[in-house]
């Protein structure tokens, strides 16, 4: 249920209408617009009467939101999020670019890519240092040491890091080292992860799509999260899983409008996991930032044929700032900022 209130309502009016529902045992979430003010009732609804609310001189009206995600629902919170990370807006008009390789493999690879990436126009270093693997022979990441290197990096370049965390125990290391914490793919629904990452984690969070997640799956997993504690999520489609096999996972482009309309967080798209393949990266980086999509994370590296990890999706850097160059033209073009 939404409680959306006369435009420049005063606090106190606010107020007494939040204290009425609270006593009713609800929580509330009160989002602030430029105009019209927007209160969310969390809980059990089903026994409010909305005329009660409605009688109210500050209430323009009371509407029901039918879906299971209140937090992440744009009927709570009309306007885009825009999430800060360490300083680099995300959401609205401005863009994530997010590029580095797919695992950290050794200071010298993770500095020579951030330098590039930076010269490129990229605004966030990639880089996994605990690894999920589908074998338990393959490499498995650097773990502690590669986050190490990432801080390095950012010590060196000044982009923020963006890392996968695979289990709660690793928090605060991550808190104290990564800028934005990814969750991926295969821990979408991993539920006590997200309740703990929610709970605990102070810097905000990249939730991947899981592999077969419908949209309602993927948001209910943010809402986990930010109710758990943490408002800062910032959603990432990195193809789903379909019948065809040329491909590593079929990019989801509609993704990008469908999550605007339901919710009001960002969506960034991760062309590189999608496709699993190189030359599709570009087209796919494209045709996203043309729908819309509020950033990208492309994997980078510098000699991929030697990538202990996800090499024939990875672009090398000239590539990159190849593409760079024509993102930026597109960006103009959907009025965003590179
Ligand atoms: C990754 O980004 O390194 C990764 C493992 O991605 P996903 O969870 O989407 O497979
Ligand atoms: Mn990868």
């Amino acid at each position: 249920m939404i409680i959306v209130f006369k435009p420049k309502t005063k606090d106190n009016d606010l107020n007494r209408v939040i204290e009425k529902v609270e006593n009713l045992g609800l929580k509330t979430h009160i989002s602030k617009g430029e105009e019209t003010t927007i209160v969310g009732l969390i809980g059990d609804t089903t026994k409010v009467d909305a005329r009660m609310i409605e009688v109210d001189e500050a209430v323009e009206k009371v509407m029901h939101v039918s879906e299971p995600y209140k937090l992440a629902n744009r009927a709570f919170h009309p306007e885009d999020s825009i999430i800060d990370v360490a300083g680099v807006k995300v959401g609205g008009q401005h863009l994530a670019v997010i590029a580095g390789p797919c695992s950290v493999e050794s200071k010298e690879q993770v500095i020579e890519i951030a330098k590039a990436a930076k010269a490129a126009g990229a605004n966030m270093l990639r880089g996994g240092a605990f690894k999920p693997r589908t074998s338990p022979y393959a490499f498995q990441g650097m773990g502690s040491e590669g986050l190490d290197i990432l801080v390095a990096a950012k010590e060196e370049t000044g982009l923020p890091i963006v890392s996968e965390l695979m289990d709660a125990r690793y928090i605060d290391e991550f808190n104290e080292k990564v800028d934005l914490i990814q969750i991926g793919a295969r821990n979408m629904q991993n539920f006590d992860l997200l309740k703990e990452v929610g709970k605990r984690c102070t810097k905000p969070i990249l939730l991947k799509r899981g592999l077969s997640a419908t949209f309602q799956e993927w948001i209910m997993s943010a809402e986990y999260i930010m109710a758990s504690g943490n408002p800062n999520v910032i959603l990432c489609e990195r193809g789903v899983r379909t019948f065809e096999s040329y491909t590593r996972n079929t990019l989801d482009l509609q993704a990008i409008p469908v999550i605007k309309e339901l919710t009001h967080l960002p969506i960034i798209i991760d062309p590189s996991h999608a496709g699993g393949k190189w030359w599709l990266v570009e087209p796919m980086a494209k045709a996203s930032l043309a729908a819309g999509c509020d950033g990208l994370m492309i994997e980078v590296h510098n000699n991929p044929e030697k990538a202990l990890c996800d090499g024939p999706q990875s672009l090398k850097p000239e590539k990159f700032e190849t593409l760079m160059k024509q993102l930026t033209i597109i960006a103009d073009a959907v009025d965003k900022k590179l």
